[in-house]
């Protein structure tokens, strides 16, 4: 089930905390990736545009010569061709936590990183920066 959430807040200049929004085809692509990965991790690269504060995901894209484990995924960064596009990474968690391990922001890659914990619905999605800081999750349609 997919439920949208938009999230409306007072604008407040002094705070500059970053959004991610993804689309529902992103995140029922990204559900299935992860279901089909467990209990194994499963990790993308996503593609994106930031505007100001704002991080829009466009498109995931299969990292080559990744490996996965039950507590670890990660792909050779060097492997990856120079894309500007390449925006952050989605991996699953199977444990029931989306919080990012200390081995997760050691291997941060791009600006953002998103996490899908088991049992893999849209509400287990989790938005990071490379500090660890919680980003707003936002769920567009398009038509
Ligand atoms: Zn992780």
């Amino acid at each position: 089930m997919i439920t949208v959430v938009i999230f409306r807040r007072k604008k407040d200049l002094a705070e500059v905390k970053r959004k991610i929004v993804l689309t529902k085809e992103i995140i029922d692509s990204v559900i299935t990736y992860a279901k089909s990965w467990h209990p194994n991790e499963g990790i993308l690269i996503l593609q994106g545009k930031k505007e100001k504060n704002v991080i829009r995901i466009t498109g995931l894209i299969i990292p080559p010569f990744s490996s996965h484990g039950p507590y670890y995924s990660g792909f050779p960064v060097y492997e990856l061709p120079f894309d500007l596009s390449y925006i952050g990474t989605i991996h699953s968690h199977p444990s029931g936590s989306n919080r990012p391990s200390l081995e997760d922001l050691n291997h941060f890659f791009g600006l953002v990183s998103l996490i899908i914990c088991y049992p893999y619905d849209v509400g287990n999605i989790g938005a990071f920066d490379r500090n660890g800081i919680k980003m707003d999750v936002e769920t567009e349609d398009t038509f």
